[in-house]
């Protein structure tokens, strides 16, 4: 059978290269990087290199990335890092479209008396731009808001956003996971004061995760222990997954552009031949503003989970509404909050695609998917079917 990955908004191959780079970290240099020893001296410079890596793929500073777990861990640290830095005073606003590693932490500053503020999105996912504006009279604030979301690609203003809260007094973190190695992300020319990124949304392996912090931002570590990651991050190094991250910048900077040029063209064939071959679908989020490997479209009255059962037999492997929540039957937050019509929300596929995918692929999914929509269709209690 046919293996067709479309799902790479939950998680991506690791890049042969990236294992090839990890390798020795496992087997030969498996030092502590803060031994005084040679050991420890060998592997720090790998470590060095790598943060230097992420720093460089974003136009940070080496200085300004704390390496974490994994995304999750860079969204709550910075959320609450900030918050405790400014005396637990500070209201907190975010958006209703944020991935659960926000809104998690979010609400936990709620329940310790915060005051949170959700920013909603018109019918295209993007931002409103005049409600952020209202909530930031109140003066400054921890402010969180994605780069680009995990269910329909849309790109927020990240600019226009970081300008506002940045005349507001406030601080500014963004959630980038899924916008970094995909789209250009440059701290140095987007007023943003923390940044998160994921390993495995680029090609690196599971378990690793950076956090940028703009030099002079203030930032209370919610990790407490050794003084690893200049006092910023307790707890010791994980190189191999380390040196993962840092190879798979270094090929997301060198490559990125070409190969999102490709991916981009890839996803436009599946759309388009989606909705020629399938009646009844709609595209979800702003098609102008969006991740270039992103398609996520509504099959109306179908449950996207049979959808995605019987694309699971013919080999292709896509996903409704988020990986994280995937698994339960929660209609997606996203695009309820975008006001999408109950009948689309319960029929919304997404497809993510990566850079090892090929036209071939797409072609293949596009013969066996109307055979399936049409079969469903005629099962659907809300069609009228003769
Ligand atoms: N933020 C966004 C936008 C995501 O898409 C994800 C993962 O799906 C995360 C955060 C969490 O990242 P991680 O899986 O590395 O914890």
């Amino acid at each position: 059978m046919r293996n067709v990955y479309f799902d790479n908004n939950a998680t991506t191959q690791p890049a042969p290269e990236v294992l090839e780079a990890m390798q020795p970290f496992f087997r030969e240099w498996w030092g502590n990087p803060s031994s005084m020893h040679a050991f420890g001296g060998r592997v720090r410079g790998h470590v060095e290199e790598a943060r230097a890596r992420v720093a460089a793929l974003i136009g940070a500073e080496p200085s300004e990335i704390v390496f974490t777990s994994c995304g999750t861990e860079s969204d709550n640290a910075a959320i609450r890092g900030v918050f405790e830095a400014q005396g637990e005073k500070w209201p907190v606003i975010t958006s209703r479209v944020e991935h659960p590693a926000v809104h998690g932490p979010c609400c936990r500053l709620k329940e310790r008396g915060a005051r949170v503020t959700e920013i909603g999105v018109d019918g295209s996912g993007q931002l409103d731009l005049n409600r952020l504006a209202d909530a930031l009279r109140g003066g400054p604030a921890v402010v969180s808001m994605m780069w680009a979301n995990n269910e329909t690609g849309v790109i927020f203003p990240i600019q226009q956003i970081g300008e506002m809260v940045r005349a507001a007094g406030g601080v500014f973190h963004t959630d980038a996971v899924q916008a970094v190695g995909k789209i250009p992300v440059d701290v140095r020319q987007t007023p943003v004061d923390l940044l998160s990124l994921s390993g495995h949304k680029l090609h690196a392996p599971k378990g690793v995760g950076a956090l940028y912090i703009r030099k002079g931002v203030k930032f209370k570590p919610f990790m407490l222990g050794g003084h690893q990651e200049d006092n910023r991050r307790a707890g010791t190094e994980n190189v191999p997954y380390i040196v993962g991250l840092g190879k798979a910048c270094e090929m997301a900077a060198a490559h990125r552009e070409e190969d999102m040029r490709r991916v981009a063209a890839l996803r436009d064939r599946l759309e388009a031949g989606i909705l020629t071959t399938c009646p009844d679908t709609r595209v979800n989020g702003d098609r102008k503003n969006r991740l270039p490997n992103t398609l996520n479209i509504s099959f109306e009255f179908i449950e996207g989970e049979s959808i995605l059962y019987s694309l699971s037999d013919v080999g292709v492997a896509a996903s409704s509404g988020s990986a994280c929540t995937s698994g339960s039957l929660e209609p997606s937050h996203v695009l309820r909050a975008m006001g999408v019509p109950f009948t689309a929300v319960h029929g919304s596929v997404r497809f993510s695609l990566s850079r090892y995918n090929t036209q071939e692929e797409v072609d293949y999914t596009l013969e066996q998917l109307p055979p399936i929509i049409h079969r469903l269709r005629a099962l659907s209690p809300f069609v009228e079917n003769p």
